[in-house]
C-alpha cells in the first residue's frame, strides 16, 4: 500500500477522506481521470468495512427482483426512505457486486456454484452474498488489491482530517494532522468525505475507534445541509459480557435460525413482533431491553439446536471471537443486547452524492441519501457504499453544482443556546467518555424529552457554539477529535428532542407513536445563511 507523503503536491484533482467501501469505490473510478489522494485515519483497513460480517444484498436470486428488494428497503425505512435513491441503490447494486466478484471478491457459493444467498431480518428473499461472517474484510482486501495498482492514486495513512477548507462558499480541499502530528493541508478540485459512520458517539457499540462522525462534523462545521440526525440504528445483538467488546453478533445468526431466548431459556421475540426473531432490529433490539426488565435477567442468542459443525463452519469470525471469551457459538447461550451500530442520518446528498457545499461530496455511511429513510435494511450499507461511490465519482469529474433541497425536507430554526442553562460553562467540561456516556443515556434506544433536554443542555458548552472554524485554528489534534465529536452528538440529540414521535430507530417514550401528520418529514440543521 502506497503511503508516501513528501512527494504529495499541495494541490490534487481529488481527495477521498475514508479508505472504506465507499472512498475505495470512488477512488479506483478516478484513477483514470486525474490525481487522487485517499487520507486515512488509521491503518488502511481499519473502517467499518473491515468490521462488515453479515453480507451485501443485491437482488440476483432467481426467485427476486429490484422491486422487491426496494420493497423491503421501503418497509424498513418506515415512511422515510427517498423512493428515487432506493431505486438507485436497488437497481444498480447487482452490478456493481458482480464487478466486485470479478475484481476478485471470494463470497461463499452454493452446490451448483452460485453465490450462497443468506436471509437476514426483514428481507423478504434470500438476498445476502456473503463470505463466512467477514464480507467487510473480503470487499475490503478486493477494493485495496485495485487500489494500490493505480499509480494515480496516492493514499496517506494515519491522517486526522480535521476542517474543510472553504472559499467564496465553496469547499477547496481539507486540513489534516498526519502521522507526526505536523498539521498540513491539500487543495482539491473535488473533496469526497466518505468517513464512515458514528458508533463512537456513545458509550456502547460495534463499531471500531474510527467511526466518530467526523465527515458530519466536517461538513455541517463547513456550513453544509446535514439531515435525519435523530436516526441512529441501535443493533440488537452484540455481546453482552462485562469486560469484553461489544463485538457484533449478526443477524445471520438468527437468519440461519439462531433464537432470542430470555435467562428461562424462553424464546420470547414473538410477544413483541408477530416476524419473532426476524422482526425489524429497533423492534428486536427493544425488545431484548424489554425482556431483559422483565425477567431480571439477561438474554442469550441460542444456536444450540443447529447442527454444530455447520454454524462453526459459516460463522468462523465469530466462533474464534466468542471462543477466546470461553463461550463456544455452537453449544453455549451467547448473552446479548443492544449497542450503536449504524447512522442512517449525515450529509445531505443528491442522487449523485453532492452536498449543498460546491466542490464537495459524501458517500457511504456519513451520507444521507435517503436510501435507508428512518431504518437501514441489514446489508444495504455495503452496497451502499458501492452504488454511492462509483456515483459520486461520476459527479466529481463534472462541473461544480449544489444538491437543491428536496421538496420533503425541511431546515430546522438554527439552534440557539438557552443562555440560562449553563451561563459560564460551570458544569463540568465534558471529555469523550463523558460524551459517549450521555448520548447512550439519553440519545440512546429509549428517549425522552426529560432526558434529551438535559443532554443538550450539557452538550451546549459556552466554547463549543458553532462559530467560524478560524478560532479553533490553534487546535491540536486532540482538541479537534473532541470537538467535532462534540458536534455530532449535540447534533444528534438536538434533532432527536426536535422530533416528536416514534419512528424507525429513533423511539420517544413520550411520543411512543408514528404522526405522519406531522413528522413525515426530513429535518436538515445546516449553519449556513444561504442554504
Ligand atoms: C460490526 C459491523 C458489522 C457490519 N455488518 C454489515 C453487513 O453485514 N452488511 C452491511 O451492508 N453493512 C454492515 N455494517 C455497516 C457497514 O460496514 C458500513 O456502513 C460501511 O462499511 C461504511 O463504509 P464507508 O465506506 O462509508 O465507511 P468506513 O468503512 O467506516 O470507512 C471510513 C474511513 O474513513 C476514515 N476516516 C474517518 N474519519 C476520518 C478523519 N477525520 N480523517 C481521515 N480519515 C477518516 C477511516 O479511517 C476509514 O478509512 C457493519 C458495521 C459494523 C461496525
Amino acid at each position: 500500500m502506497q503511503t508516501t507523503s513528501s512527494s504529495r503536491p499541495d494541490v490534487i484533482d481529488f481527495v477521498i477522506v475514508g479508505g472504506g467501501v465507499a472512498g475505495l469505490r470512488a477512488a479506483i473510478a478516478l484513477a483514470g481521470i486525474g490525481q487522487v489522494l485517499i487520507l486515512t485515519k488509521a491503518d488502511a483497513t481499519e473502517s467499518n468495512t473491515g468490521y462488515a460480517q453479515g453480507g451485501v444484498a443485491a437482488a440476483i436470486g432467481a426467485d427476486d427482483t429490484p422491486a422487491l428488494h426496494a420493497d423491503d428497503t421501503l418497509r424498513a425505512g418506515d415512511g422515510l426512505c427517498d423512493e428515487s435513491a432506493v431505486r438507485v441503490l436497488v437497481e444498480e447494486g447487482p452490478r456493481y457486486v458482480r464487478e466486485l466478484m470479478e475484481w476478485g471478491a471470494t463470497f461463499d457459493r452454493d452446490a451448483h456454484g452460485e453465490p450462497a444467498l443468506g436471509l437476514e431480518a426483514a428481507h423478504s428473499r434470500r438476498r445476502i452474498l456473503h463470505a463466512g461472517d467477514a464480507t467487510g474484510r473480503e470487499i475490503g482486501r478486493t477494493l485495496w488489491k485495485r487500489v494500490v495498482t493505480l499509480r494515480s492514486v496516492e493514499t496517506i495513512n494515519h491522517a486526522l482530517v480535521t476542517d474543510l477548507i472553504v472559499e467564496n462558499g465553496a469547499v477547496a480541499g481539507v486540513r489534516f494532522f498526519d502521522h507526526a502530528g505536523v498539521r498540513r493541508s491539500v487543495r482539491a478540485h473535488a473533496t469526497l468525505l466518505a468517513t464512515g459512520g458514528a458508533g463512537q458517539v456513545y458509550s456502547d457499540t460495534t463499531n471500531p475507534s474510527v467511526a466518530t462522525g467526523d465527515g458530519v462534523a466536517l461538513a455541517y462545521l463547513a456550513g453544509a445541509r446535514v439531515s435525519d440526525l435523530e436516526f441512529v440504528q441501535f443493533h440488537p445483538t452484540a455481546l453482552n459480557l462485562s469486560g469484553a467488546p461489544r463485538f457484533l453478533i449478526s443477524e445471520a445468526l438468527r437468519g440461519e435460525g439462531g433464537r432470542l431466548v430470555n435467562s428461562a431459556g424462553e424464546a420470547f421475540m414473538t410477544s413483541y413482533h408477530p416476524d419473532g426473531d426476524l422482526a425489524p432490529r429497533d423492534v428486536v433490539a427493544r425488545g431484548i431491553v424489554r425482556e431483559s426488565g422483565r425477567t431480571a435477567g439477561p438474554v442469550f442468542l441460542t444456536m444450540a439446536h443447529l447442527d454444530p459443525a455447520r454454524v462453526r463452519r459459516r460463522f468462523p469470525t465469530i466462533a474464534a471471537m466468542c471462543a477466546t471469551l470461553g463461550i463456544d457459538i455452537a453449544a453455549d447461550p451467547v448473552p446479548v443486547g443492544p449497542a450503536a451500530h449504524y447512522l442512517m442520518g449525515g450529509i445531505e446528498t443528491d442522487e449523485w452524492a453532492r452536498t449543498s457545499l460546491s466542490g464537495l461530496f459524501a458517500a457511504g455511511e456519513t451520507a444521507c441519501t435517503g436510501v435507508h429513510g428512518a431504518n437501514r435494511l441489514a446489508s444495504n450499507s455495503l452496497l451502499e457504499g458501492l452504488v454511492f461511490g462509483a456515483r459520486a465519482a461520476d459527479a466529481m469529474q463534472q462541473p461544480a453544482r449544489t444538491a437543491p433541497l428536496k421538496a420533503d425536507r425541511v431546515i430546522a430554526d438554527p439552534p440557539r443556546r438557552d443562555p440560562a442553562a449553563n451561563p459560564t460553562g460551570s458544569d463540568r467540561r465534558l471529555d469523550i467518555a463523558d460524551i459517549r456516556s450521555l448520548m447512550w443515556r439519553a440519545a440512546g434506544l429509549f428517549r425522552s424529552s426529560a432526558a434529551l433536554a438535559e443532554a443538550v443542555r450539557r452538550l451546549d458548552e459556552p466554547d463549543a457554539a458553532p462559530v467560524s472554524i478560524d478560532r479553533h485554528a490553534a487546535f491540536t489534534a486532540a482538541e479537534w477529535r473532541r470537538y467535532n465529536l462534540l458536534t455530532v452528538a449535540r447534533l444528534v440529540a438536538r434533532a432527536a428532542l426536535r422530533r416528536k414521535e416514534s419512528r424507525g430507530g429513533h423511539f420517544r417514550a413520550d411520543f411512543p407513536a408514528r404522526d405522519d401528520l406531522h413528522w413525515r418529514v426530513h429535518v436538515c440543521d445546516s449553519m449556513a445563511p444561504n442554504v
